[in-house]
């Protein structure tokens, strides 16, 4: 393993040699699957502490948070916590102390499991991805990156430098949930983050993402349409659950089974539902 202290130095070596050097962060997914021999031979290149991936800034419209901080950098941050809460809260979720100081949200996202807990709080916030390589930065939308089970957009050259997030959506509701065999130290059989408004009466803005119950973490931007511009009651809260039910494709795995994660979903977006249209925060 080498540890090239800068970003810069990090990117040239995956630009000499793309798909030898994996990156390390926190190592709590790469030293996991290095213990059960699921580690392809690979040189590791660490990515741990790059003083230019610890950073959270802050502008009017954004904040953008660097890719090497952990969890508890995100839970410790002010303004994260007041305007973020959906992903402070996953953040307290994601494994124990321990493993909160070493994990790193950009380790979450390029790990790229659909189980993983920040990812449905990055969608509803429309976060956005900047990438770098030797070749450069790209930005491109969160939504999408994820092109299939365990696949990405990254190329073999390319780190997560940042995630962005607008600074717009403090005045919403926001419901999150993580139901896995215990609170802590398990992984999600289903995990949810929703936020929305309410405008005199009305649904004005919904978003809702879910974890564990498709390859990918998933946006359910059908649900969302048929929510917004409606007033919530039973009929509507029925409607809304049928068609989210169809967005997703739960399957049977070690931790859960299909069914089970289909009555738990319909319970979570019901859930999501009243507490909108009280107004009331669960994150
Ligand atoms: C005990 C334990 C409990 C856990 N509990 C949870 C949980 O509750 N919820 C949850 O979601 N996860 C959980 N995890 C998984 C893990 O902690 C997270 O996915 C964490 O965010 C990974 O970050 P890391 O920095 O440790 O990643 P690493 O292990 O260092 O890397 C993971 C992957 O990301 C790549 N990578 C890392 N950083 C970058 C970057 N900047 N650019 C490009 N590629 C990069 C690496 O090459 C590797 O493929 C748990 C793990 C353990 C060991």
């Amino acid at each position: 393993m080498v540890a090239p202290g800068s970003l810069q130095a990090a990117v040239s070596l995956l630009a000499e040699q793309p798909g030898v050097w994996l990156p390390i962060a926190g190592g709590t997914d790469v030293m996991v699957q290095y213990a059960a021999g699921k580690l392809p031979a690979r040189k590791l290149v660490s990515l741990w502490n790059l003083p230019e991936l610890r950073r959270i800034e802050l502008t009017e419209k954004e904040i953008a948070i660097g890719a090497g901080c952990t969890y508890t950098d995100l839970r410790q941050h002010e303004t994260l916590e007041r305007e973020f809460p959906l992903l402070t809260t996953a953040a307290r979720w994601t494994g124990g102390i321990a493993n909160q100081n070493r994990g790193t949200l950009g380790g979450n996202i390029a790990n790229a499991s659909p189980a993983a807990d920040s990812l449905p709080a990055l969608l509803v916030y429309e976060a956005e991805l900047i990438l770098i390589s030797a070749r450069g930065a790209r930005h491109i939308p969160y939504a999408g990156f994820h092109t299939g089970y365990k696949k990405t957009r990254l190329q073999p050259d390319e780190l997560v430098q940042a995630i962005r997030l607008p600074r717009r959506f403090g005045d919403y509701v926001s419901y999150s949930r993580k139901v896995g065999a215990r609170n802590a130290q398990a992984i999600s059989k289903v995990c949810i983050a929703a936020l929305g408004r309410i405008r005199q009466g009305i649904v004005d803005d919904a978003r809702i993402a879910v974890g564990s119950v498709a390859p990918v973490p998933l946006r359910l931007s059908n649900t969302e349409r048929l929510l917004r511009g409606q007033r919530i009651d039973d009929e509507l809260v029925r409607r809304i659950t049928n068609t989210a039910i169809e967005e997703i494709q739960p399957i049977n795995d070690i931790r859960s089974t299909a069914v089970y994660r289909s009555v738990v979903f319909k319970n979570l977006v019901t859930e999501f539902l009243v507490q909108l249209a009280a107004g009331e925060n669960q994150a």
